[in-house]
């Protein structure tokens, strides 16, 4: 029999009510064996979701704070109980809680506490599902430089290989030093597919608020139109670059093993969603862009120097000093002359900016070096880019029209994506003139 894995994100698990929605989706198709749930997330625009709650608590323990951790602990218990009684089964939430809670105060850290949300979800589906239990920490592994161990495909497989059907919860499993470690934050799309990766899935379900993949976040641009198929390399462009309805390492463990990815709405099983498959299967249609995310915060640095495409090794130098700094950097769109790299300002907090410009002029004595801090990149991805002539004409008209003043230009060299960098507080608007221009 096919087998599909479902992940259930945070707000599928908002409340008692949703999750006994989930459990019917489940119901709904026998092939739907293994669910990984994410912890509850906002019920509604001002709420807290459970993990920062749960982050909450570890840091108050790590200031010594206890009235804080309790006050921030009592809200989880809340929410819980509340949970616990919605579904209307005494699975003894308030004894775990407990025990949770004074591990948390013996300073766990922050990543068993975070983890719990998830662990405690996975508690209450499998409850409501009378489906078992299996615990992440039993199949997901991490190696020692925190990424996740490919092992775990094998692993996760020998267990579920002896459950019929499980619940599992997502976002964490096993450090390399035998501690609970979580992926970042969304990671409970990874676990779902290393899940579906294990048990050889025929797809992976990926149930959460939207009904699929948007052409933009629809907090940016008013109802964007359903991109009904996307190829991985398009997800992976356009997650990346912000458009964090699935996370963008969650189709590693999928693609190799060709395993298609299904965005669905739980609030509207009904709905088409997006299929996320390996090659597009719809002719390159009329509209060279199937997506626009965008990404804020970035530095770019400009060097310029003449005859610099003569000089051996100019880049290298470079590249040198973001190395030695641990710097890692995004595009690094050049010229004949010139040169750009582009910076998450992550990397160039505390000082590090100014240490790396003077390593820089140090390294390579540019004729011109100068900076251009609060960068938003805005990545328009379509696989029918390539070969689609006018794709770009049509973009910079489109920003120039909305006066949108472009600073930095890059285009993959695969074709699949423009990105453009323009002022964070352009961001939006530079979305919104892309849509409109390709969409309506
Ligand atoms: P979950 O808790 O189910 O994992 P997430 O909040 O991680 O859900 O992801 C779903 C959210 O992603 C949507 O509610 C939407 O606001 C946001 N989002 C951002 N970009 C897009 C996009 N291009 N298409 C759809 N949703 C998007
Ligand atoms: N609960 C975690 C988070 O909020 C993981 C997830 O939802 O995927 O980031
Ligand atoms: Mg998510």
């Amino acid at each position: 029999m096919a087998i599909k894995v479902c992940k259930f994100g945070g707000t599928s698990m908002a409340d008692g009510n949703v999750i006994l929605s989930v459990a019917k989706i489940v119901k709904a198709e026998k092939e739907r064996r293994y669910v990984v749930v994410s912890a509850p997330g906002k019920r509604y625009g001002a709420d807290v979701k459970v993990t920062d709650l749960l982050y909450k608590c570890a840091e108050a323990v790590e200031a010594g704070n206890m009235q804080e951790l309790e006050a921030c602990f009592g809200k989880i218990r809340a929410r819980f109980l509340h949970i616990e009684k919605e579904i209307g089964k005494d699975i003894g939430l308030d004894v775990e809680l407990s025990e949770i809670e004074e591990k948390i105060k013996d300073g766990a850290g922050a990543a068993y506490a975070a983890s719990r949300g998830e662990y405690l979800a996975a508690r209450v589906m499998s409850a409501v599902l009378e489906v078992p239990f299996v615990d992440a920490t039993e199949i997901i592994r991490f190696k020692e430089d925190g990424t996740l161990d490919e092992a775990s495909f094998a692993l996760a497989g020998k267990v579920l290989a002896a459950y019929e059907k499980a619940v599992i919860p997502g976002f964490y499993g096993l450090g390399a030093d035998g501690k609970v470690k979580t992926f970042s934050r969304g990671g409970s799309d990874i676990s779902g597919a290393v899940v579906a990766r294990a048990v050889k899935a025929s797809l992976y379900e990926n149930w959460t608020d939207v009904s699929g993949f948007y052409a933009c976040d629809p907090r940016i641009v008013n109802s964007p139109r359903s991109i009904p198929e996307l190829t991985y390399q398009e997800l992976r462009e356009l997650s990346y670059m912000g458009a964090n309805v699935l996370h963008a390492e969650s189709i590693f463990p999928v693609r190799s093993a060709g395993i298609p990815i299904r965005i669905c709405n739980t609030f509207r099983p009904e709905d088409k969603g997006t299929d996320i498959v390996q090659y597009a299967t719809q002719s390159a249609c009329e509209n060279p862009v199937t997506g626009i995310a965008g990404k804020k915060d970035f530095t770019v640095i400009f060097l310029e120097k003449s005859m610099m495409n003569a000089e051996v090794g100019f880049a290298g130098k470079v590249l040198n000093v973001l190395t030695e700094n641990r710097v890692s950097f995004e595009h690094l769109p050049s010229g004949i002359d010139t040169m750009s790299l582009v910076i998450d300002n992550e990397y160039l907090k505390n000082g590090v900016l100014e240490t790396v410009l003077t390593q820089i002029k140090e390294a390579v004595r540019p004729d011109k070096i100068y900076t251009h801090e609060n960068i938003a990149l805005v990545a328009t991805v379509g696989h029918g880019m390539a070969n689609n002539i006018g794709t770009s004409a049509r973009l910079f008209k489109a920003l120039s029209e909305a006066g949108i003043n472009v600073i930095m230009i890059d285009q993959g060299s695969s074709e699949l994506n423009i990105i453009v960098g323009v002022d964070n507080k352009d961001c939006n608007a530079c979305i919104n003139a892309i849509y409109h221009e390709f969409f309506n």
